[in-house]
């Protein structure tokens, strides 16, 4: 049996058909802009978010990085939040390689930046100490606080902030379809007040690799030059675009059963003693958890047992903190069995005394 791992969406597996469409695709020189398959996923992309144009990229951190050129020219602000993966985790690229400097705003636990500290964030245009504040940047889903979906009337706030200011407005849409299922709406609803929009095909969509940016015309032929300068242009890609346009296509809807799945884990762990959960917070597919002191294991003892004993990848992520993500290769029985090779492991008693009177 393949392992269960709950580590990441990023670890999807291409499915089968994926596997078939990319053997099959048909191709062509992209960076001459006649590759047929990118030109599609590209159409149908831009389409689906309701925006005129999309550039496919290597990944979600090149996605942001071009937004960012893009948008903001050298010592230009961007406004985005402390904890967004964009200032996090993205090596400080934005900084490094597009110049921009970062003005970061706590992420409330909503996942949102609170409006007046935008405003108030945004620079004078009048005094020479400033440099020009040129963007605003929002994550949906906002990993960092739970995968928590940002609903698209607190975007339409922010994207009128940036008009009434003259600034742009990007959204990190790494796990996007994901936060239109959990409101119900739609990518395009979302996306609406954005000048731009990130989201990665190879997270819950499955694709092996690959993200999307979108935009106006206008800012993705601008994209396209930026992809080019940071080597992200690529030959007879549409392999990789056959896996995104079933991504887009058909893995998009159906992400309500990874949400759903991630329900039943984050109300089984809560049955756990052991563990500290906070229910309302599970609202797409992450479980944000953490074992207590008094649990028979340390942290990292659990994560070495699961793996050893039961083929389960769930690591602590800070100290006895844990996120398990679901995902398309995490069926409903995989989350009972992950449920019960925690409960053998931290309740034995209580886990034998189940199967006991299960065979009454
Ligand atoms: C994963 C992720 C990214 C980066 O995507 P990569 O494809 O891994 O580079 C950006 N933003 C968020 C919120 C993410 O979760």
């Amino acid at each position: 049996m393949d392992a269960i791992d709950l580590r990441s969406d990023t670890v999807t597996w291409p499915t089968p058909e994926m596997r078939e469409a990319m053997a099959n695709a048909a191709v062509g020189d992209d960076v001459w802009g006649d590759d047929p398959t990118v030109l599609q996923l590209e159409a149908d992309a831009a389409a689906m978010l309701g925006k005129e144009a999309a550039v496919f990229v290597s990944s979600g951190t090149q996605g942001n990085l071009i937004a960012v050129m893009t948008h903001a020219g050298r010592g230009d602000e961007v406004i985005l939040g402390k904890q967004s993966h964009t200032f996090r985790y993205e090596q400080g690229g934005i900084a490094s390689l597009a110049g921009a400097n970062p003005n970061t705003l706590e992420v409330q636990p909503d996942g949102t930046l609170d409006l007046d500290e935008i405003r108030a964030a945004i620079r004078a245009t009048d005094d020479d100490h400033y440099p020009y504040t040129r963007l605003i940047c929002l994550e949906n889903t906002q990993g960092s606080v739970g995968g928590i979906p940002v609903s698209a009337a607190y975007t339409a706030q922010v994207g009128d902030i940036a008009r009434a200011n003259n600034l742009k407005l990007h959204i990190d849409g790494a796990r996007f379809f994901n936060a239109a299922a959990a409101l119900n709406t739609s990518v395009s609803e979302l996306a609406g007040p954005a000048d731009s929009v990130t989201f990665c095909l190879s997270k819950g969509l499955c694709a092996p690799v690959g993200s999307i940016l979108v935009g106006s015309h206008e800012f993705i032929t601008r994209a396209r030059r930026n992809r080019k300068l940071l080597g992200g242009s690529m030959r007879q890609v549409g392999v990789l675009a056959a896996a995104g346009l079933i991504s887009l296509h058909k893995m998009s809807k159906r992400l309500h059963e990874d949400h759903a799945n991630a329900r039943v884990l984050a109300e089984g762990l809560a049955q756990i003693s052991y563990f500290n959960i906070d229910l309302s917070r599970v609202q797409t597919n992450m479980v944000f958890f953490e074992l207590k002191p008094d649990a028979p294991l340390a942290a990292d003892e659990l994560s070495a047992r699961l793996k050893a004993e039961h083929n389960i990848l769930l690591a602590a992520m800070y100290g006895s903190k844990f996120r398990a993500v679901t995902h398309y290769w995490i069926t409903r029985e995989r989350v009972e069995y992950t449920l019960s090779a925690l409960r053998s492991l931290l309740v034995p008693e209580a886990a034998s005394q189940r199967v006991t009177a299960m065979g009454d």
